[in-house]
């Protein structure tokens, strides 16, 4: 089966966004096993995008189409798909009512324009907007079809997701499972390298990397008859992975790694506290991004500056003299004592140079010591990170989670 992907929209033509969907739906329809030999993007032309979709089903079974659902005039998608396929289009109360419920949902007051949402060719299956106005809609015809999704990514994505994906397994007559292991610590190519022949010689199931800010993930794909099917073709390479990888696979699914983290601190009820040099907040800004972390997480401190690392946690100035603020020894004084200033039982802190200039031989810019306080016991550990100085600090705070996250296990 072959499907093209076209972006429509003058934004896109124009450079004014990135044309992200067509990424997520490449990928998506990879997995699939769906072949994608051309990606298309048109600006919002009746003629132009009439001769996208000739073109396309030329060679193609199927297209998937982005944007131009929306109310306005030059929001003509779905109408030239209805016009292709030699469709009239007519109002669907179901779509309308949902419309209208939307936007009581959202507070807003209904538009006479957004009607222009609820038409569709009666022939049309109609795919819920779980996220916004506009449905979506599959138009077929002989052995081809028109699928029309909604520009905005957050709506897109999660409407392929849960319908567009069960009609084309449908179309392929396959159930295709997939299954992603999350990985941290372990750098990317290491970790690809421990599964290299899994990764080579995988036909079903699959296993492919993908490479996120220093986060790796692993998709494992298998096609079966049943969902019951895949699922034993996977499991076997899933544990296969846990065994090479270890606890460096902190999750499965859709889970971040600082939600993990900051679930686990709930739920272990173990209370923190986080003090930061060269993260500058960020790592208590990723705990807290956690509803509920408010159980847990007590105190938060960016000490920048030497007299408040003495004044707030104390650190000892003889430490700082001997050792520097960036090493190993201060580390630890910054996690204990923002543990007991806190008065939780976990304390971590990060100190480091993140660029990009303050470097030397000795302490070059990327170096960050980080400290980690558990229950009267404490630890350092020294990391090196590239890149520029907002990559050393997500990195960095990235690490800290990982360092708290392996000191619950
Ligand atoms: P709306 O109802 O919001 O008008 P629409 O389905 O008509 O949605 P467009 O008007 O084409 O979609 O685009 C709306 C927004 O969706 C764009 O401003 C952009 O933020 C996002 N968007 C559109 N196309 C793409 C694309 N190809 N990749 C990523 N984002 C996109
Ligand atoms: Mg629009």
């Amino acid at each position: 089966m072959k499907c093209e992907i076209i972006a429509v929209g003058t934004e896109v033509i124009l450079g004014d966004i990135l044309n992200s969907n067509a990424q997520y739906l490449a990928k998506e329809l990879a997995n699939l096993g769906v072949d994608v030999y051309y990606h298309e993007a048109v600006g919002d032309n009746r003629e132009r995008i009439l001769d996208c979709f000739k073109r396309s089903l030329d060679r193609s079974d199927i297209i998937i189409t982005t944007g131009g659902l929306g109310p306005t005039k030059d929001d003509m998608t779905k109408e030239l798909a209805a016009e292709f396929f030699g469709m009239d289009m007519c109002l669907h109360e179901e779509s309308l009512q949902k419309i209208k419920d939307y936007f009581k949902k959202m507070g807003r007051e209904f538009v006479k324009s957004n009607e222009k949402q609820a038409y569709f060719p009666k022939e049309a299956i109609i795919l819920d907007n779980e996220n916004g106005t506009a449905p979506g809609a599959i138009f077929e015809k002989d052995d081809k079809a028109i699928i029309v999704l909604p520009g905005p990514p957050k709506e897109m994505e999660p409407m392929f997701k849960n319908h567009v994906r069960k009609y084309l397994e449908k179309r392929t007559g396959d159930t295709i499972v997939s299954e992603v292991l999350r990985v941290f610590g372990i750098g990317e190519s290491s970790a690809e390298k421990k599964l290299q022949d899994l990764i080579d010689n995988g036909k079903n199931p699959t296993i492919a990397p993908y490479a996120k800010e220093g986060e790796v993930i692993f998709r494992i794909t298998a096609k079966a008859k049943s969902e019951e099917e895949a699922k034993k073709l996977i499991n076997p390479l899933k544990d296969e992975v846990y065994s090479r990888l270890g606890d460096a696979v902190y999750n499965t699914g859709d889970t971040t790694l600082q939600d993990t983290v900051a679930k686990m601190l709930v739920n272990k009820d173990m209370t923190i506290g986080v003090s930061e040099s060269c993260t500058g907040g960020l790592l208590s800004s990723k705990l807290i991004e956690y509803p509920g972390i408010s159980k847990v997480f007590l105190e938060g401190a960016v000490t920048y500056s030497n007299e408040a690392k003495m004044r707030t946690l104390n650190v000892k100035k003889e430490t700082l003299e001997k050792f520097g603020a960036v090493s190993h020894e201060t580390a630890k004084e910054m996690a204990e004592g923002i543990a007991k200033r806190a008065g939780a039982r976990i304390g971590v802190s990060t100190t480091g140079i993140a660029g990009p200039t303050g470097g030397t031989e000795e302490k070059p810019v990327g170096l960050v010591y980080f400290g980690i306080y558990v229950d009267g016991e404490v630890k350092s550990y020294k990391h090196i990170f590239t890149g520029d100085r907002n990559s050393v600090r997500n990195r960095a705070s990235m690490t800290a989670l990982d360092i708290i996250r392996r000191s619950l296990l």
